[in-house]
């Protein structure tokens, strides 16, 4: 059988309640986002249901494939130049940094009799995209440049925090945010709605009940999946932490030495080769779920008992000499999927059946 991964979407639901809930009581409104799980339809309704005031992802092709589900849609990465027409068609906003793209994006506009509102990027210093904020003028002639167009609206001025840098949010750099977005309305006479402040390293902050008045949007992605806040690692209060589970099978049971024997490489094909314990014979499973698959890494079994050994690209090595369960081969062993980085490779890996658990 296919691996599987699985979808809590009661646990989806009750976190993006909690979220909304939270931001709602501070002014701030929120964007589900569906670009950790490609745009999966029965999450996006979990969220909408949820209460979310716009649903972003960062691919068009993802907003494409829900496009019938009536709210306002934003595309999160800066919309490529190939792709106007359909960031037109399948969306409402989008982040954006170009004067060039944001142009073509008017022309289309027209043509198509439509608005599409632009929330301009300003990096305070996380340093992936945005203009930085410190070069005012920039940001000032991009604006008057965006004000002329027609089909378009400025909606508002955006950061990112955590993405690259990893530059967590404080009082200060948030406030630099709200300057650029005071000095913008002041000089050009317009409302600006919205001030987005950020990702789900935004989730302490909002919780502590510290974020500047000021910001008024959030975009939260993968504390949904995880439950679990960025800065500091911890379980946010009343979250889930079992958003995402996998299934695969097993193809072998052995009794084996835990210490390889022979002369060791330096390399393995992953990298440096781990350093092995010796635990004497062990009762070992090979699972058909492999790197190619997608990131082991955040691969708990759900029987404790079990350890994941190590994988090459399609073979994940268990011990389960601990267990009290009696595996077989054809047997599916069932994992949390608790990384962001294991979660995404999961939901858009071609090899994994997604299935949404409602
Ligand atoms: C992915 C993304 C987010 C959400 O980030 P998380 O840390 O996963 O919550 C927000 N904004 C932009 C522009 C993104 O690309």
């Amino acid at each position: 059988m296919k691996p599987k991964v699985y979808i809590n979407i009661e646990g989806v639901k009750k976190n993006t309640l909690n979220l909304v809930t939270k931001a709602h009581q501070y002014g701030i409104s929120v964007a589900g986002i569906t670009k950790g799980c490609c745009g999966n339809e029965a999450f996006a309704k979990a969220q909408i249901e949820a209460g979310i005031d716009f649903l972003g992802d960062s691919r068009i092709e993802n907003l494409e494939k829900l496009q019938h589900l009536t709210i306002d849609k934003i595309l999160l990465r800066s919309p490529k130049l190939s792709e106007i027409e359909n960031v037109i068609s399948y969306t409402q906003y989008s982040l954006n940094t170009n004067l060039k793209v944001i142009q073509a994006l008017s022309r289309v506009a027209v043509k198509k009799n439509v608005n599409h509102s632009i929330i301009l990027m300003v990096d305070i210093g996380d340093l992936r995209e945005g203009i930085w904020h410190e070069n005012l003028n920039d940001i000032y002639n991009v604006v008057e440049s965006i004000i002329s167009l027609n089909g378009i609206t400025l909606a508002g001025v955006g950061t990112n925090f955590t993405c690259f840098g990893g530059i967590m949010p404080t009082e200060e750099n948030y406030k630099l945010l709200i300057k650029v977005a005071d000095k913008i309305r002041k000089r050009f006479n317009i409302s600006l709605p919205i001030v987005s402040g950020g990702n789900s390293s935004s989730l302490q902050m909002l919780y502590e009940g510290k974020i500047p008045k000021g910001i008024t949007h959030l975009r939260v992605n993968q504390s949904i999946y995880t439950g679990i806040e960025i800065g500091e690692g911890n379980q946010i209060s009343n979250w889930e932490t079992e958003i995402v589970s996998l299934q695969a099978e097993i193809i072998e049971i052995q009794v084996k030495p835990s210490y390889p024997q022979g002369t060791f490489a330096i390399m393995n094909a992953f990298g440096p080769i781990k350093n092995f314990k010796d635990k004497g014979m062990r009762k070992r499973a090979i699972v058909a779920l492999g790197r190619q698959d997608m990131n082991i890494e955040g691969l708990k079994p759900v029987d404790s008992t079990i350890t994941v050994e190590g994988a090459s690209s399609d073979h994940l090595i268990l011990d389960i000499t601990d267990s009290n369960i009696n595996y077989s081969i054809g047997h599916m062993v069932e994992f949390n999927v608790t990384t962001y980085a294991s979660i995404i490779t999961a939901m858009a890996s071609p090899f994994i059946e997604k299935v949404a658990n409602i």
